[in-house]
């Protein structure tokens, strides 16, 4: 089995989530006491979240890298961001290793065409959903991408960064979440990408009509997966 090694605290939240789908995965595949081999390095959000909104990404980049290399160091095989925002900088962090990344907007990509996706909504951070670093990825793959309407957006991007980055979970917002999916239904989205590791925690497939493909859940069974097979699509 390969080592993972995972950049999580991004925000802790959702790492648990990472944590507990590899392993549960790893168990279903291997069996037995069989569990995941794997190193975290869990950063502090709060100087992290400082650097995206004033701008610094670079600075942020060359966090995570140092963390990614301390991972590499420690025995790790590959790497798994987990978080949907910090993949812009994904080319900063890999400046800093020698051992690859594994994408999680390609791993999503592959969940869409799989199922025959052509239109997708996207929600995420506003970062993840208003600029080109992960919504381009998914065009050049050859998918539509739609994103909410700007109200909806900084409904969006306030819920994560307020409430489910602290672990609130609000029937208000979730409520609110589910209108802008029907919306967005509505505009011809076949399927929804829950582009924020936090998502998940709020809204579930049981919610919606709407096929959601959960970022968190679907990056971290690839993970598993290729810690399993020894091989890592980058
Ligand atoms: N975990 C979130 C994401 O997947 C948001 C936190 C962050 O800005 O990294 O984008």
């Amino acid at each position: 089995m390969k080592t993972i090694g995972l950049i999580g605290g991004m925000s802790w939240e959702s790492t648990v989530t990472y944590y507990q789908i590899i392993n549960e995965t790893v168990k279903k595949e291997l069996g037995g006491l069989h569990s995941s081999r794997c190193i975290l390095y869990s950063v502090d959000f709060d100087e992290i979240e400082k650097c995206q909104s004033c701008g610094d990404w670079d600075k942020s980049g060359d966090i995570l890298g140092q963390a990614a290399r301390s991972l590499e160091k420690a025995g790790a095989d590959f790497i798994v961001i987990c978080t949907n925002t910090m993949h812009k900088v994904a080319p900063r962090i890999q400046s800093y290793i020698s051992i690859p990344l594994l994408h999680i907007a390609d791993v999503t990509t592959e969940c869409l065409k799989d199922r025959g996706i052509k239109t997708v909504a996207l929600l995420g951070t506003r970062y993840t959903m208003e600029q080109d670093f992960y919504k381009e990825r998914l065009v050049q793959s050859g998918l539509q991408v739609l994103i909410p309407e700007e109200p909806q957006r900084e409904m969006i991007n306030r819920v994560i960064f307020d409430e489910l980055c602290l672990g609130t979970i609000s029937p208000e917002s979730r409520a609110g979440f589910l209108a802008i999916i029907r919306g967005l239904g509505q505009k011809g989205a076949e399927g929804v990408i829950l582009g924020c590791t936090e998502i998940g925690l709020l809204i579930r497939q049981e919610d919606t009509d709407i096929p959601l493909f959960d970022t968190t859940v679907i990056h971290a069974r690839k993970a598993a997966m290729a810690s399993i097979s020894g091989h890592v699509t980058e």
